[in-house]
């Protein structure tokens, strides 16, 4: 399958060779041409397998070839997000593509001036990329009217779901009209998400580009077991003695990002920390200098370093587990994008043997423990202990692993069998396709737009 076969029009075709994309990617060769046929999309995806380009390239086609009737540009494309840094990224995608056929999108998010987003807004836009509860926020002030939205895109759900963005996303749904196009886009797959889909998804197709819940295959995953006091020590050391430049090290509180970067620092390692105490212009800026090489390590929490691009990156350290199983998937994710190798490792102590378990039990696999000399090895229970080797790689006996596993539930498991919060809320709220033509607010005539 090429690019031209997928029916894209010539502007996008050089804007996708001008970004050095030769073939499309599995997800863009399905995704493409359901969306073009104007059913909804649930799509899972792993993360880094080109799904933004997926969805962006035909929204950006079918909008310019349906212009706006009225003067006035209202959005017609709406993607949420669950992070201002997936914001960033999904808009530069975005602005690239749409530029070249005369349409404007903006992105919205918490935690900077809202002026100037209502005065980017009040300009007129085609496509809006936001955060549910920012978007929210210009919604009930009246700074923006969705009611001509065409496509809603719903981009890691899963993720929107960790964050607790449910209500926000229903209530979003409330602004919009029935006729639309919706995709869903999900690297995991749960019963929330299933139950997400059921509220806002008509009859979609689904399609699928990589077994659920998985890790991507490219990723070289290894678990070094390690007492919790000498974790610095031992990152400090893979850092050097492996000399890597460029390293993407995952932390799960910020208290404990900050402690980590400050010694790594002492180490003489130019490290600096992303998490949600930083502004955003500083996170802004700490990532451009990542990026671009003149940053070492960088030390991130989960939600700030959801989403995050970066092209080549071939290391990812877990200094600490996440406490969510489907996080470690994400996390990884960063490396390993689109086709390219990479090597995730883990640090793990004994009291985080539980979480490893739950990892496990979501990848279905038992991922391979590793020893350095200058670390010996600790005696810990269950699975996780392997004979010193210098430098050995080699998977831990999957049977054994894979039989202590059954008795792990993953957070999101234990969730999903409680009664869950959409079910709650469903009960209060209408916003399905079928039903929220009673349920949004009374639409004002002339307003609502038609399918595309
Ligand atoms: P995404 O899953 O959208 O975050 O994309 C992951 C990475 O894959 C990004 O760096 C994209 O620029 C890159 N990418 C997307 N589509 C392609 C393609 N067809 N060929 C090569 N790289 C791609």
């Amino acid at each position: 399958m090429s690019f031209p076969s997928l029916g894209l029009r010539a502007e996008l075709l050089s804007a996708i060779a001008t970004q050095g994309y030769t073939t499309p990617t599995p997800i863009q060769t399905q995704a493409i041409s359901v969306i073009f046929s104007g059913v909804d999309l649930l799509a899972g995806a792993q993360t880094g397998t080109g799904k933004t380009a997926a969805f962006a390239l035909p929204i950006v086609q079918m909008l310019s070839e349906n212009p706006p009737q009225k003067k006035r540009r209202r959005p017609r494309a709406l993607v949420l997000v669950p992070t201002r840094e997936l914001a960033a990224q999904v808009s530069e995608q975005m602005q690239n593509y749409g530029r070249r056929l005369s349409l404007r999108s903006t992105m919205i998010y918490g935690g900077v001036n809202i002026q100037a987003q209502i005065e980017r807004l009040q300009r007129g836009i085609d496509i809006v990329v936001a955060t549910p509860g920012r978007l929210l926020d210009h919604a009930a002030r009246g700074t923006i009217k969705l009611s001509e939205i065409k496509f809603l895109v719903l981009d890691e759900a899963d993720r929107m779901l960790d964050l607790g963005f449910i209500d926000d996303i229903l209530k979003v749904a409330e602004y919009l009209p029935a006729q639309r196009q919706t995709l869903l886009f999900s690297a995991t797959y749960s019963q929330s998400i299933k139950q997400l889909a059921d509220e806002l998804l008509d009859q979609p197709k689904r399609i699928e580009v990589a077994r659920r819940n998985i890790a991507a295959d490219e990723v070289s995953q290894t678990i070094y077991p390690v007492e919790r006091s000498r974790k610095r020590e031992m990152i400090s050391h893979l850092i050097r003695k492996g000399e890597w430049n460029q390293v993407l090290v995952f932390a799960r509180t910020r208290y404990s990002a900050d402690k980590l970067t400050a010694e790594l620092l002492f180490d003489g390692i130019n490290t600096a920390a992303i998490h949600s105490n930083k502004s955003q212009s500083l996170r802004t800026r700490t990532l451009k200098e990542f990026k671009q090489g003149e940053l070492r390590v960088l030390v991130a929490t989960d939600v700030a370093a959801r989403g995050l691009d970066i092209a080549h990156l071939p290391h990812v350290v877990n200094y600490e587990l996440p406490d969510v199983p489907e996080d470690y998937v994400h996390r990884i994710g960063r490396t390993g994008r689109a086709g390219e190798a990479g090597i995730a490792l883990s640090l793990v102590c004994p009291a985080e043997q539980q979480k490893l378990q739950a990892i496990e039990k979501l990848l279905k696999v038992a991922i391979p423990r590793d020893t350095i000399a200058e670390f010996p090895q600790i005696a810990v229970k269950r699975g996780m202990v392997v004979k010193p080797r210098k430098s050995s790689i080699r998977p831990a006996k999957p049977k054994k692993a894979a039989v202590k596993l059954k008795t792990a539930v993953s957070k999101s498991e234990k969730t999903a069998a409680k009664p869950t919060k959409i079910q709650k809320s469903t009960k209060s709220r209408t916003v399905g396709r079928k039903k929220a033509v009673t349920a949004r607010p009374a639409p004002k005539a002339g307003r609502r737009g038609n399918r595309s």
